[in-house]
């Protein structure tokens, strides 16, 4: 039984629900309360990170009302009379894990992905995005960041989630990427010539005007969010380095006409020039960044962009050049070894210049629900276990533009939390062993 303290509090956090209320309501309705839950879980646990950044409390009882965190109770409460309670012993329980950066539809890579390409269907696709959604959910991260997909597949998959179809992570998504006409997400790179009518295009776009209407059409899709590309790319199929692509004019009339439609912009960049290009235009995020100079982390400073460092992209090469060394061609292996080399050192110069960080793997390059390997490498190249968790929850959630919805555990967020044995903040590697993930309430099985 609880004690009597304890007690007192569950009548207030169920006085909703009295008949008393009841008739409050009724006799104002303008102040009305709301109705009583119709699920209540209580969820108990050794110690807990809240608040991501801060320190973790110590025993805690998480109280959840239909999906949303309702209160955070000191100590191990047991629930009231109808509630599930689900006792996680002395485990350790933060947020849902948010990854800014994946492809959900693909896990294929160099000549594999090009195959791919023309041997697949959108419904194909779709289920695999659904696949790989499940991987990534029983990782952990219970939101993530769809950063271009060629038919639509993630776009339906986000729906489907959200209508409760089917499992999944919360998506927000940016539908096909954009670059020019030879830049980095141009599909017909490297495909025969009399092959190109049959490749999807309205996602390239040349000069301020056009790009303004590649925005708009994936706006028109129901996009959550702009993905573009300012400079070559590693997978593209085409020699043509990684410096800068788009143009000034065409990087601005991009971000302008994604903020006129309420969408924030995601920008792929290696080369310093267009980097610096993308920030100069008001880029909300920066993803790979792989050459920043001085002017760089300046501008990042100066517009409150955040950088998505992707570093698994490194383990998704090596592991698919140690089964294949010919899995790239020779263009495209050109780049990955370059990639190789120098992938962290952005990180290790933008983490002391105070640039934010958003954590983003791009899952699709390496594996999706190997997502947490990214933690490693941060930690590798000069973050600590707590900023690394605090780039994956609350810096993630604000950038995807969530800060209200996950990232850390308050009342009224959505009740998306993870357990693991050991304590992630001395020793982040415990986060490739989630043992318990929950997403809005809903407990997930790590295994069919
Ligand atoms: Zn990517």
């Amino acid at each position: 039984m609880p004690r009597a303290t304890d007690a007192r509090l569950w009548v207030l956090a169920l006085s909703l629900a009295t008949p008393f209320a009841q008739a409050q309501e009724a006799a104002t309705a303008a102040a009305a309360p709301a109705a009583a839950p119709r699920s209540v879980v209580v969820v108990q646990a050794g110690r807990v990170l809240a608040e991501p950044g801060k320190a973790p409390r110590g025993a805690t009882t998480i109280v959840i009302h239909d999906g949303r965190i309702a209160a955070l109770l000191d100590g191990r409460q047991v629930g009231p009379a109808g509630a599930r309670v689900i006792d996680l012993g002395d485990r350790f329980v933060l947020p849902g894990l948010i990854d800014s950066h994946v492809h959900l539809d693909s896990d294929a890579g160099g000549q594999a992905a090009l195959i791919e390409g023309v041997t697949s269907s959108p419904g194909l696709d779709a289920l695999r995005a659904q696949w790989n959604g499940m991987k990534t959910l029983r990782a952990g991260f219970t939101t993530v960041r769809n950063l271009g997909d060629a038919n639509g597949a993630t776009l339906a998959l986000r729906d489907a989630v959200d209508n409760g179809w089917v499992m999944g992570p919360r998506i927000i998504d940016a539908g096909r990427s954009i670059s020019v006409t030879s830049g980095h997400m141009d599909g017909t790179l490297s495909v025969a010539e009399n092959l190109h009518p049959g490749i999807t295009q309205d996602n390239l776009c040349n000069g301020a005007d056009s790009c303004r209407e590649a925005v708009r059409l994936q706006v028109r899709r129901g996009v959550d969010v702009i993905k573009i590309a300012t400079t070559g790319g590693v997978n593209s199929r085409i020699g043509a380095g990684l410096g800068q692509q788009m143009f000034a004019d065409e990087a601005k009339a991009v971000v302008e006409t994604a903020h006129l439609h309420g969408k924030k912009v995601a920008v792929h960049a290696h080369g310093t020039d267009g980097i610096n290009v993308a920030l100069a235009a008001g880029a909300d995020s920066i993803e790979h960044g792989t050459m920043p100079n001085e002017e760089t982390l300046r501008l990042f400073k100066q517009g409150g962009a955040y950088y998505v460092p992707t570093l698994s992209t490194v383990n998704g090469y090596r592991e698919r050049l140690a089964k294949d060394p010919n899995a790239y061609p020779p263009a495209v292996l050109e780049k990955v070894m370059w990639r190789l080399d120098i992938t962290g050192k952005a990180l290790e110069r933008a983490v002391p210049a105070g640039v934010k960080i958003a954590f983003g793997t791009d899952a699709g390059v390496s594996k999706h629900g190997r997502n947490a390997d990214e933690f490693e490498l941060m930690v590798q190249h000069g973050m600590t276990s707590a900023t690394a968790i605090a780039a994956a929850t609350v810096n993630a959630a604000e950038l995807l533009g969530l800060g209200k919805e996950v990232g850390a555990l308050r009342p009224g967020m959505a009740a998306d939390l993870i357990a693991v044995s050991g304590d992630p903040l001395k020793d982040v590697t415990v986060l490739k062993k989630v043992e318990f993930v929950m997403k809005g309430g809903q407990v997930v099985p790590l295994s069919d």
